[in-house]
């Protein structure tokens, strides 16, 4: 459990890290068509979430009307049947009719979807949804699953498409500097919720 100056850190903080991401939507605009029902990045994924991360997300849960949260915990009492099976890709348990009904409080890593991300070993991630005629896809080929940068020249686009390092290391400590906390332990979203909605209903 976070202390109360924690969350306010990490409050802080996420001012600085999400001003830093708005940068990077900014640059990349001429590549992005995200938009409020868009929501296929919520759909299958597995979601790393730090305790810090669950604890502030966990206060807009708590501020939801009676049927949301209802709604939330039927779709994480869904995916435990699938408990210790292995990793698996799953749909948020947040997203609901197409939104995500915490979306202020959102985690890290949701902040940065549809952006192209690279590793430490240089490989790029470009978003899923770029094969789905979305983000990327003006410039995305759909054979080699590559960036078109022939493409990039002769659309005339004045940014270039970057890959960011959004790992969450980087995330965490490499972006926003001089404001460390303790981030505490980290999971998989499922796991945080499936942890809380079990302690909720005992
Ligand atoms: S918390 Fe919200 S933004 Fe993040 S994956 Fe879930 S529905 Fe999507
Ligand atoms: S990242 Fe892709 S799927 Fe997600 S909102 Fe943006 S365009 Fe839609």
């Amino acid at each position: 459990m976070q202390n109360e100056q924690t969350l306010k850190n990490y409050e802080k903080y996420l001012d600085l890290i999400t001003n830093e991401i708005n940068k990077m939507f900014e640059n990349q605009k001429e590549y992005i068509c995200c938009s409020n029902g868009c929501s296929m990045c919520c759909e299958e994924g597995m979601y790393p979430f730090s305790e810090i991360e669950f604890e502030y997300i966990k206060q807009a849960y708590e501020k939801l009307p009676k049927d949301i949260k209802q709604k939330i915990k039927n779709n994480v009492k869904e995916l435990t049947k699938f408990r210790g099976k292995g990793d698996f890709l799953y749909k948020c348990p947040f997203l609901i009719d197409k939104s995500c009904s915490v979306y202020s409080n959102r985690g890290l890593i949701c902040r940065t979807f549809g952006l192209i991300s690279e590793n430490a070993a240089k490989k790029l991630t470009i978003p899923y949804c770029a094969e789905h005629g979305l983000n990327y896809s003006n410039v995305y080929d759909k054979e080699t699953h590559q960036i078109y940068m022939d493409k990039v020249q002769e659309l005339g686009y004045k940014n270039i498409p970057i890959a960011y390092n959004l790992s969450k290391y980087n995330l965490m400590y490499g972006i926003v500097k001089n404001l460390n906390f303790d981030w505490g332990e980290s999971k998989l979203l499922i796991e945080w919720l499936t942890e809380y909605i079990e302690n909720l209903d005992k």
